[in-house]
């Protein structure tokens, strides 16, 4: 009796270790790719951004989430389920994206990030499928003109930004003030907290249209080409996210959005 309790316990510990292992297990241990758990569970779920204008915005008045971003995860569940509404749209900011794609909480990230070696470590990029670059805005009547005008001014960027790292490495005298999304920056900014806030001309593009007071200067001063975030060793889920965006293009339906979206036509590298 002692003897098989001893066997049954040895059993359960053996089980318990091998469900252990095979929830850690990445996609690229156990062979299965995100593609195929989205096609299980009929639905996709895209992590995107709540607070930036014309890549991923939550309109307060509607509720409705909307932008170039959203627009390709939608055209991304069409591919992949042949129905853009089978999609579930979920909130992530800078800082949040790659901790919410690495557990598993979403599929993929298409929410204006860079692609970068840093970010690479952790996770892998589509192809690119936007081409952004730093900027600053400020006040219409602020004196600062551009990053050589920054030293002892306080200059607001996001958490987990690209922007925050390069304004530290191009302005160095300046005093970072990071803030956890680009809702709570720009509400710091207007209520005089910082002289300037930098990020992607893009962001600050609708911030300006938000509130036209405040105005972009100093140009580009980096290069930002936004890709989509897949996690890492999903080799099969890369390959068909890249020939999803190249169909995208091929079709005219990527000119389609750029133009809805930015108003203008994409420039021959986009
Ligand atoms: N594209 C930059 C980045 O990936 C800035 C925009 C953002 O914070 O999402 O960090």
């Amino acid at each position: 009796m002692q003897f098989r309790l001893k066997h049954v316990g040895l059993l359960t510990l053996l089980f318990a270790l091998l469900f252990t292992l095979g929830a850690c297990a990445s996609n690229k241990e156990t062979g299965t790719s995100t593609l195929d758990q989205i096609k299980q569970r009929d639905k996709l779920i895209a992590g995107v951004k709540y607070d930036t204008r014309l890549f991923g915005y939550k309109d307060p008045n509607t509720g409705q989430v909307e932008g170039f971003d959203v627009d390709i995860a939608k055209a991304l569940a069409k591919k992949i389920l042949g129905d853009e509404n089978k999609i579930e749209l979920k909130e992530v900011t800078s800082s949040t994206r790659i901790p919410m794609l690495k557990n598993g909480d979403i599929d993929i990230i298409i929410a204006t990030m860079t692609i970068t070696d840093e970010r690479k470590q952790e996770i892998d990029f589509s192809d690119v499928y936007y081409h952004a670059g730093q900027s600053l805005l400020v006040h219409k009547d602020s004196p600062i003109k551009g990053i050589d005008d920054l030293a002892g001014k306080k200059v607001i960027g996001v958490k987990g930004s690209t922007s925050v790292k390069n304004i530290r490495e191009k302005a160095p005298q300046a005093d970072v003030l990071e803030y956890p999304d680009y809702a709570q920056a720009f509400a710091a900014l207007r209520s005089n907290k910082g002289d300037a806030l930098t990020t992607d001309n893009v962001i600050l593009m609708g911030m300006h249209q938000e509130d036209p007071n405040y105005v972009l200067v100093g140009g580009l001063f980096t290069d930002e080409p936004y890709g989509i975030g897949i996690r890492k060793g999903d080799e099969t889920f890369v390959n068909y996210v890249n020939d999803f965006l190249k169909e995208l293009k091929d079709s005219g339906e990527y000119r389609e959005l750029y133009m809805k979206w930015f108003n203008e036509e994409p420039p021959a590298n986009q």
